[in-house]
């Protein structure tokens, strides 16, 4: 991890040298709402101590989906509450030990106690917002990647923190398991796209975009999505990247066909 950069007053984010998966802390005023700390051992003990530094103490989490790197924790971050979408906890709760395997074979020595640990925030609906005494922090929830999947929209600074979604370096991941695995997910880009006034785009995996870059983002899953929906082979630029995103793509590709 190279340590906590500022991407809109009071958000920092961390990128992690897993997957450059992301790690998002919003400032508060008795501490910080950190969201999916990920991803190795010792990315979660620099996270913890570049907290301790400038004086926050996690106060509140947010999982945004049930899949092993958005779930992890460290005691050294403490004992807040760790809240998700209920079907969120409800997969994470079910399928831990599933979790536990992936999170050992990606980045070993965490704590199974710990994994998937998320309280259910109930009556969600898209009005709904992480309960805490800092900045307004809006969910925005959907089943396009996985069950339950929650980003969160900080309207203060225009920062949507979209978990598996809206990525530069990786390609629409659908969650095949679903019963509508192209619909849920056109859903969730939809819902992302309703949201007024985003400025900064925080992906789960790759990096920070600004308003225009989100639009692009946008509209390059969905035509990704249309040409998948054709079942029939096409090129993505973002496919140049690791060998199981063209296995995923090849996989995906093979259920539309
Ligand atoms: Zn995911």
């Amino acid at each position: 991890m190279r340590g906590l950069s500022e991407v809109a007053p009071g958000v920092l984010v961390a990128t992690s040298t897993f997957e450059l998966t992301t790690t998002t802390v919003v400032l508060g005023p008795d501490g910080c709402l950190l969201i999916d700390p990920a991803v190795t051992l010792a990315e979660l003990a620099r996270l913890a101590a570049d907290l301790r530094e400038l004086g926050q103490r996690p106060v509140a989490a947010w999982s945004t989906h049930p899949h092993w790197d958005h779930v992890l924790w460290s005691r050294d971050l403490g004992n807040a509450p760790r809240y998700a979408t209920p079907a969120a906890a409800a997969v994470a709760e079910t399928e831990r030990a599933e979790l536990a395997r992936e999170a050992q074979r990606s980045a070993p020595g965490h704590d199974f106690a710990l994994l998937g640990r998320l309280t259910p925030l109930p009556g969600m609906n898209t009005a709904a917002a992480i309960p805490w005494d800092g900045p307004e922090a809006r969910l925005i929830v959907h089943d396009g990647h996985a069950p339950g999947h929650g980003a969160v929209f900080l309207p203060g600074t225009g920062v949507l923190v979209a978990g598996d979604m809206c990525y530069d370096v990786e390609i629409p991941l659908l969650d095949l398991a679903a019963s509508d695995p192209l619909g849920s997910y056109r859903a969730g880009l939809e819902r992302l796209a309703a949201v007024p006034g985003v400025r900064h785009v925080v992906p789960g995996h790759g990096h920070a975009g600004d308003g225009d870059e989100f639009r692009g983002r946008l509209a390059a899953d969905a035509a990704y999505l249309d040409a998948l929906a054709l079942g029939k082979t096409f090129a993505d630029p973002r496919l140049t990247g690791p060998g199981w995103l063209r296995d995923t793509h090849d996989q995906q590709l093979r259920y539309f066909s």
